[in-house]
């Protein structure tokens, strides 16, 4: 059964060659949010690999983590964090800079809304090197809550990102 569910979503995955960048294979997951099922999946297969974690809230990452974990957090009732580019959201906001490949980015969420020890799950659509995952569980222990695991769709798993996010317990539904 949730081997049927895993190749349903595979088969919803489309890979745009070049896009945004040569030599970029991007990993558009548009097909899986228009199939009336496929999100639906992926939610129920997270809540089945999450259901002993005891989770207290949901984070998604800009912007296809919004869809994924808004969806995950509904099926679940559970409170629904976004994690935000710079400059986005209202203050008062907690804010994270992190390395990119060349340069920086910075991330920031609403300050005080986390209990401490909150326990949390990270969401995001696509695994890629890890950096966004790991800023983003970062900035949650700064506000003294703390990030379990991480869901993804997709992990890319020649970049060795699930390496980067040491202690975090990770469920990619997909692995290339
Ligand atoms: P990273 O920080 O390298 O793990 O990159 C993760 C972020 O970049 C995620 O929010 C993804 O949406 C996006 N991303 C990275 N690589 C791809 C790809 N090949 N296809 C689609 N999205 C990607």
């Amino acid at each position: 059964m949730r081997e049927e569910s895993i190749q349903r979503i595979r088969a919803l995955v489309r890979d745009v060659p070049d896009f945004p960048k040569p030599g970029i294979v991007f990993k558009d997951l548009s097909p899986l949010l228009a199939d009336p099922e496929g999100l639906s999946l992926c939610t129920s297969l997270w809540q089945q690999s999450f259901a002993s974690l005891e989770l207290e809230g949901i984070v998604g990452i800009e912007a296809r983590g919004f869809i994924f974990g808004a969806a995950l957090a509904a099926r679940c009732a559970l409170p629904f964090y976004p994690v935000r580019k710079a400059g986005k959201l209202p203050g008062p906001t907690q804010q994270i800079r992190y390395a990119l490949e060349y340069g920086e980015d910075t991330l920031e969420m609403r300050a005080g809304v986390l209990r401490p020890k909150q326990r949390l799950l990270i969401v995001d659509d696509v695994l890629a090197t890890g950096g966004t995952c790991q800023a983003t569980a970062d900035l949650l222990r700064l506000q003294g809550a703390e990030p379990l695991a991480a869901a993804f769709v997709l992990e890319l798993g020649f970049l060795e990102g699930a390496q980067r996010l040491g202690s975090l317990q990770i469920e990619s539904l997909l692995r290339l």
